[in-house]
């Protein structure tokens, strides 16, 4: 009797030794992420990556610019191999820190459009995110608009709110405008533009469409994933701001609107580097892309991904087609412009 239970035992501890070595060698299948996208809006699905290829994901969340001091500082030491950010002058900027390695992928470079990604392959986008001129429904007449360049005119004074020159959107969009045209051109008009302000800036492009809906200002320039956030918002309130604004394409007959991207970039220190690629890829395959994108309403990279009711409902649109690596380059000619135009 006593010899029966010890084999039971002697069965139960070999099958617990025998799963705890399975689980391990799964733990030892992973890869580290430094992501400055919120949980929520990327967890589930790193969650469906380790479902299907067993390679667990240990996530960091933080602000950009803590996480890229956070690389910095750990050096090769750092744990990460992978780094999730938002706007090509931050991935730019990570690139020149020296923490990230570039990388090739025949799949990622497939299906990211050349402008998307950096030429040497230390980035490459996963998400669009468009940043056009919204206006306030009935206060203007979209004929009435038509480029970036012509919100300069005298006619706009006192009715546009804009967020403030350290804003790396704003930042990126002065440096597409650069390479567009040259420095003395975007400084004049940056100089005529910022008289236009109906406030000196403040807040987050939220608060401009807030501003806007509330009769600060008949146009706001803000990134539209922020106007799809407050449509589908809890927050009554915000609903009803935003459905008083409509968006508007500019720059459609040229260049096109201004776009920019988050990206991903492989770690210099990256210790995972087979396991990092595998999931670079994922996220650019293409259940992966609808809902990355959909989750902030922003537009896939990849090209043929059906977009969501409210991205849809603003219709197609022309977008800038220059090498988004070139804005990273031209963000401190664009700082110091802003700063000569009087931009706070
Ligand atoms: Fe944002």
């Amino acid at each position: 009797m006593i010899r029966v239970k010890f084999s039971l035992v002697a069965v139960a501890i070999v099958s617990l030794l025998g799963s705890i070595a399975a689980q391990s060698a799964i733990a030892a299948d992973e890869v580290n992420l430094y992501s400055a996208r919120k949980e929520k809006l990327i967890k589930p699905l790193l969650d469906q990556f380790t479902n299907e290829t067993g390679i667990k994901v240990n996530l960091v969340t933080g602000k950009a610019d803590a996480l890229l001091k956070r690389l910095q500082m750990e050096g090769k030491n750092s744990p990460a191999d992978l780094l999730i950010t938002t706007d090509a002058g931050r991935l730019y900027r990570a690139k020149a820190a020296g923490v990230t390695q570039g990388f090739k992928s025949t799949l990622l470079e497939s299906e990211i459009p050349a402008s998307f990604r950096d030429p040497e392959g230390h980035w490459y986008g996963l998400t669009l995110r468009s940043r056009p001129i919204l206006y306030v429904k009935g206060k203007v007449n979209p004929a009435e608009l038509s480029t970036y360049e012509a919100l300069a005119d005298p006619k706009w004074k006192h009715r546009i709110c804009i967020r403030s020159s350290s804003n790396i959107y704003n930042q990126s969009l002065i440096a597409s405008m650069i390479l567009s045209s040259d420095v003395a051109t975007t400084e004049k008009w940056a100089t005529a533009f910022v008289k236009n302000f109906a406030r000196p800036p403040k807040g987050g492009d939220r608060d401009q469409i807030k501003a806007a809906a509330a009769g600060q200002c008949d146009i706001a320039i803000a990134n539209t994933y922020y106007l799809a956030g407050m449509l589908t918002s809890k927050d009554a309130g915000q609903r009803a701001a935003a459905e008083k604004m409509a968006v508007f394409w500019p720059n459609q007959n040229s260049r096109g609107a201004h776009v920019n991207v988050s990206g991903i970039a492989l770690t210099k220190a990256a210790k995972n580097r087979a396991n990092a690629i595998k999931l670079a890829e994922y996220l650019i395959g293409e259940d992966a892309q609808r809902w990355y994108a959909e989750k902030n309403g922003e537009y896939p990279v990849r090209a043929g991904v059906a977009q969501s009711g409210v991205l849809k409902s603003w219709g197609k649109f022309k977008m800038d087609s220059l090498n988004l690596s070139k804005l990273g380059e031209l963000n401190p000619e664009a700082v110091k412009l802003m700063d000569r135009a009087r931009w706070k």
